[in-house]
C-alpha cells in the first residue's frame, strides 16, 4: 500500500530500478559488475565509473540482480487496486536491449513478468469484490514500430490504424481488436499470441523487438451493483524500444530512420514526463505516436511506474549511465 500513503506528497511518477544479473558470456568473458547494490533498500544505487568514481542514483525501488518476478510484482501491484478504482495508469520498461526489459514486462512461462500477474492481480481482486461490483475486462496487444501501429491480435494485417479521440474523453484506435477475457486462464493465451505476433514478418525477432515498442491496453469497465455507478479505466503496459544510442557510423538507410523514430519516441517520452513532473502548462503528448497513445494514462490523476531496466556490466557502463539520467530526469 506504499504507493498509495506516499501518492499525495510525491505526485503520479515512480521509478523504480531494476539490474539484470551478469549473463554467462559475460562472465565467461571477464565482464565486472560496476552496480554497488549496499544502500539498494534505501532506493540507492552507485554505480562504479572508470577514475573510481562512483555516481550515486536515488529511485523509489532499487532492484538487484537477486530479486525475482514476485519481489518486483509486489510493489508495482498496488496500481492494479488503482486500476479496479477508477484509475489510468501506465507501467513501462525503458532501458538499452539487453538489460531486461521484456523479462520484467512479458516474462517468461516459468518466470511470469508484470502482464501476466498483473492481469492475474486483476481477476483476483475483481472476484473478491464481486458483490458489489461486476467488471469487464478487455486487452488489446500492439506494436508501434517506424510510427506505425500495428495491431497484434489481427487476423489480416492490412488496415492502416490511427488514434482518435471520443467524445468521452477516451483515446481509441478504430478498427483494433479488443480482446474480452473472462477469466485469468485465457490470459497467457493472449499474450502469446500478440508476442509471436512481432516476429511475423521479420527476419529476425530480437532485432525487431528491440526497435519497436510493444504495447498491453487493458480496458477495465466496472459497474456498482448497488448504485448503478460505473466507471472505465486504462492500463497500459509497455515494453520500450532499445533506448541505445547507435554509432552514426554504423546506420545508414531504413536502419538510421528505425534509430531515429526511436530517438524520437523515447525523447518525446521524457518530454511529455518531465513537463508533468514540472507541472508545465503544456504537456506535448502529440510529438509521437508512442505518447499520443499513452496520453490517458500519462498526467491528469493517473499513476505511471516506470521501470529503468540497467545491466551491471563494465561494457555497457556508458549506456547504464545514460539511462539512469533518463530516470532522473523524469523522477
Ligand atoms: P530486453 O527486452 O531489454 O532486450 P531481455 O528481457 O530480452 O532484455 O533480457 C535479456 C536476457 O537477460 C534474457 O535472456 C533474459 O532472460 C535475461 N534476464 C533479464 N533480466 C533478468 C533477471 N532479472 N534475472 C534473470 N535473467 C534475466
Ligand atoms: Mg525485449
Amino acid at each position: 500500500k506504499l504507493y498509495n500513503q506516499v501518492q499525495e506528497t510525491k505526485g503520479n511518477i515512480r521509478v523504480f530500478c531494476r539490474c539484470r544479473p551478469l549473463s554467462k558470456s559475460e562472465l565467461s568473458s571477464g565482464c565486472a559488475s560496476v552496480a554497488d547494490f549496499d544502500a539498494a533498500k534505501d532506493g540507492e544505487l552507485g554505480i562504479l565509473c572508470s577514475g573510481s568514481t562512483k555516481k550515486t542514483f536515488k529511485f523509489d525501488r532499487v532492484y538487484t540482480p537477486k530479486d525475482d518476478q514476485a519481489d518486483v510484482f509486489a510493489d508495482a501491484s498496488p496500481l492494479v487496486i488503482s486500476v479496479l478504482d477508477g484509475y489510468n495508469v501506465c507501467i513501462f520498461a525503458y532501458g538499452q536491449t539487453g538489460t531486461g526489459k521484456t523479462f520484467t514486462m512479458e516474462g517468461t512461462e516459468v518466470n511470469r513478468g508484470v502482464n501476466y500477474r498483473t492481469l492475474e492481480e486483476l481477476f483476483k481482486i475483481a472476484n473478491e469484490r464481486s458483490e458489489t461490483f461486476t467488471y469487464s475486462i478487455s486487452v488489446s496487444v500492439l506494436e508501434v514500430y517506424n510510427e506505425q501501429i500495428r495491431d497484434l491480435l489481427a487476423t489480416s494485417t492490412s488496415k492502416k490504424l490511427e488514434i482518435k479521440q471520443a467524445s468521452e474523453g477516451f483515446h481509441h484506435i478504430p478498427g483494433i481488436v479488443e480482446a474480452k477475457v473472462e477469466d485469468i486462464n485465457e490470459v497467457w493465451n493472449v499474450l502469446q499470441a500478440g508476442s509471436s505476433a512481432r516476429a511475423v514478418g521479420s527476419n529476425n525477432v530480437n532485432e525487431h523487438s528491440s526497435r519497436s515498442h510493444c504495447m498491453l491496453s487493458i480496458m477495465v469497465r466496472s459497474k456498482n451493483l448497488i448504485t448503478g455507478e460505473g466507471t472505465k479505466s486504462k492500463l497500459w503496459l509497455v515494453d520500450l524500444a532499445g533506448s541505445e544510442r547507435l554509432a552514426k557510423t554504423d546506420v545508414q538507410g531504413e536502419r538510421l530512420k528505425e534509430a531515429q523514430n526511436i530517438n524520437r519516441s523515447l525523447s518525446a517520452l521524457g518530454d511529455v514526463i518531465s513537463a508533468l513532473a514540472n507541472k508545465s502548462s503544456h504537456i506535448p503528448y502529440r510529438n509521437s505516436k508512442l505518447t499520443h497513445l499513452l496520453q490517458d494514462s500519462l498526467g491528469g490523476d493517473s499513476k505511471t511506474l516506470m521501470f529503468v531496466q540497467i545491466s551491471p556490466s563494465d561494457q555497457d557502463v556508458s549506456e547504464t549511465l545514460s539511462s539512469l539520467n533518463f530516470a532522473t530526469r523524469v523522477r
